[in-house]
């Protein structure tokens, strides 16, 4: 990892007694060196007075969920994980993780990660979002599925309506929607409508359409993929967890009848 000297700092201020920080403190990355200096303390905390490559080792190690939830810890090891040049940190993280499809283009890997691992509604924080729509990118608890899912056709943007292809659709349904048909992912709508509303011209629109239409397939083709990985994940997981509560027996013999 190429390290160089920066002379942005930031500061953080200590949320919690058993913090590590002191109550006002900088971080910067001096000479490859992520160091915390402190207002208060003189010496920076040893833990991140560390070479950079030795955090890079150390974090590599670490499994995607948890270098997330290490992000979110302060606003430190925000800083240094969330920039773009830690993306070999969570490449190598993502490896661990046997048959995760790469991270798709138009995802970084956080929010690959706390898309495949995270279990909060990525609307209301509900903690126990289980419903993953691939094809929409995105994890809802059931409420809040029901209201980001529309049948809206664009019928005042398309005669007849928008053609298959120009944007994600899953064949689904919810309490307001009850008879399963394709539906789509309102924020998709709202985002397609507005972009076509700002078209000056038809050969502006036409390049809009054509834009909407290629990232639609590359999506779904890695939607596709994903959802396939994520299915044997969470039986993976499932088994996991029959087996240590109800015992290695007892599954074997439910999941044999
Ligand atoms: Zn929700």
């Amino acid at each position: 990892m190429s390290c160089t000297t920066m002379t942005t700092t930031i500061t953080i201020s200590q949320r919690h007694p058993s913090s590590p920080f002191s109550r006002r403190t900088t971080a910067a990355v001096d000479a490859g060196r992520l160091v915390l200096k402190s207002a208060v303390r003189k010496t920076p905390p040893p833990l991140l007075d560390i070479p950079l490559d030795i955090v890079f080792e150390i974090f590599s190690l670490v499994q995607p969920i948890d270098l997330l939830q290490l992000a979110r810890t302060n606003k430190t090891l925000r800083w240094y994980l969330m920039n773009r040049s830690s993306a070999p940190i969570w490449a190598a993280s993502c490896h661990q993780v046997e048959d995760l499809p790469a991270c798709p283009k138009h995802l970084s890997y956080p929010q690959y990660i706390n898309l495949a691992f995270d279990h909060h509604c990525q609307t209301c924080l509900e903690p126990q979002a289980k419903d993953v729509i691939w094809t929409f990118w995105a994890r809802h608890c059931k409420n809040c599925w029901k209201n980001i899912l529309t049948d809206d056709e664009m019928r005042d943007e398309f005669d007849g309506g928008i053609a298959k292809g120009m944007l994600p659709e899953a064949f689904h349904h919810t309490d307001v929607i009850d008879t399963p048909r394709m539906l789509r992912y309102r924020p998709n709508v709202e985002k397609f409508r507005i972009s076509l509303n700002n078209a000056t011209d038809d050969e502006i629109r036409q390049a809009c359409i054509a834009n909407a239409q290629e990232q639609t397939m590359t999506m779904n083709h890695d939607a596709t993929i994903c959802q396939k990985w994520y299915q044997g994940f969470e039986w993976t997981r499932f088994l996991q967890f029959a087996k240590e509560r109800y015992g290695k027996k007892e599954t074997d013999t439910a999941i044999s009848r």
